[in-house]
């Protein structure tokens, strides 16, 4: 008998996928332009034109063996130096080259981490609502997922609730932020915090490391505050990727950084090679590492996702929805109005609204809007959106 673990994983969609699946062949039904599908993170703003240009001049000046050829296991020391001195200059550190492996995104960053610090049968701690794939990702690594619910309404993470769920065996708190499925930035005096106790665990003897995944950290609005952990905690690792931040995420391009003020950093970074080597990884994309290497400060243009998001919050709290108002991200978390975000979800198919419920993400009573997606497609959504909420008026 073959693995049956990995034969359920690959034979179940993702909610979110089967509501896209759902969405295209609805399409084909009755037009591209009678569907409104907020269903995928898929971002809708093209890659920066710094990005593109550099791909181009890459491709034209550089010599063809080397850019499609392997590079160094960890990365390739130019795009890894990049990467740190991007890192150093925007949160005053000081980590070098040999803090960072790049990856192939946040997924791979995630996984490696994970098989990284895991032995069987330890714990990771995460603030739900949560990107399902955490339980995927850490059962592999011989894990188990610890939910713990964020502060109702706020989705900030609960201090007290995480401190009771620590145990002897919680080997990690993962966060992210901005999050998705929420939107919501975590703000300084949560990660303050939260530092605080994995502090005094660690004086306490028990090392819980932080992992933040942060593959939004740039898609933030009006100049909200994304602290940088490393700035609050030594044993902290972030797994970043550049599919959202520079539309990139069919790419396959992003990190791991190690803190250099972890009291083993060295091991760590060793336990991150080995479990990328373990993994199969073999290395991120050459291309895609030398043009990280040239553009690692770009940022992305976040009106469009800044306009959607005004536009959305604006029409939906007057239809009488009630939402989370969300600093970052491209998601908007939507209170269902009936307890069942499910039948809730379903009901709002009739009215040609893809939504997400929030069930799989570790939270009842939501779903996610994904609004990545063209400001013609919100607007010409509104009316759709208040007909649902009419329909819970009758
Ligand atoms: N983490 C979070 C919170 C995400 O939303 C996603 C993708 O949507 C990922 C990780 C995976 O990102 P990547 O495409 O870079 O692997």
């Amino acid at each position: 008998m073959i693995n049956q673990k990995s034969v359920r994983l690959g034979s179940v969609r993702s909610v979110i996928r089967e509501l896209f699946e759902y969405g295209k062949k609805r399409k084909a039904q009755i037009g591209e332009d009678n569907v409104f599908d907020f269903s995928l993170g898929n971002p809708s703003v093209p890659a920066p034109a710094a990005v593109r240009e550099e791909l181009i001049s890459i491709l034209s000046s550089c010599d063809p063996v080397e850019v499609h050829g392997y590079t160094s296991a960890q990365g390739d020391y130019a795009c890894r130096a990049a990467v740190a001195e991007h890192i150093n200059k925007n949160f005053s550190l000081s980590l070098s080259a040999d803090n960072i492996y790049m990856t192939c995104g946040a997924a791979a960053s995630l996984c490696i981490t994970l098989n990284a610090l895991l032995n069987a049968g330890d714990e990771v701690i995460t603030i739900a609502p949560f990107f399902p794939e955490y339980r995927v990702f850490t059962e592999h690594a011989g894990g188990v997922l610890v939910p713990v619910l964020g502060e109702e309404g706020t989705f900030q993470p609960d201090i007290a609730a995480i401190r009771a769920a620590i145990t002897p065996r919680t080997k990690a708190v993962l966060i992210n932020s901005p999050n998705n499925p929420s939107g919501v930035v975590y703000t300084k005096k949560s990660i303050e915090q939260l530092c605080k106790v994995l502090q005094e665990c660690k004086e306490m003897g028990q090392t819980i490391y932080l992992i933040s995944d942060e593959p939004y950290r740039e898609l933030v609005f009006g100049g909200v505050e994304v602290p940088y952990i490393m700035n609050y905690y030594a044993q902290s690792i972030v797994c970043y990727s550049y599919s959202k931040s520079l539309s990139l995420p069919g790419e396959r391009i992003g990190y791991i950084a190690v803190c250099p003020d972890m009291n083993n950093a060295a091991e760590v970074y060793a336990a991150v090679c080995g479990a990328g080597r373990a993994l199969g990884y073999v290395c991120a994309p050459a291309l895609f590492q030398k043009l990280i290497a040239r553009v690692a400060d770009v940022l992305p243009d976040v009106s469009v996702y800044e306009r959607n998001r005004d536009t959305l919050v604006a029409a939906l709290t007057s239809y009488g929805y009630k939402v989370v108002r969300p600093d970052g991200a491209f998601y908007l978390f939507v209170r269902s109005p009936e307890p069942d975000s499910d039948a809730f979800a379903e009901r709002a198919k009739k009215y040609e609204l893809l939504l997400v419920s929030a069930k799989s993400f570790g939270v009842e009573g939501y779903v996610r809007v994904s609004y990545c997606v063209s400001p013609d497609m919100i607007a010409r959504s509104l009316p759709a959106f208040a007909a649902l909420a009419d329909s819970y008026k009758k």
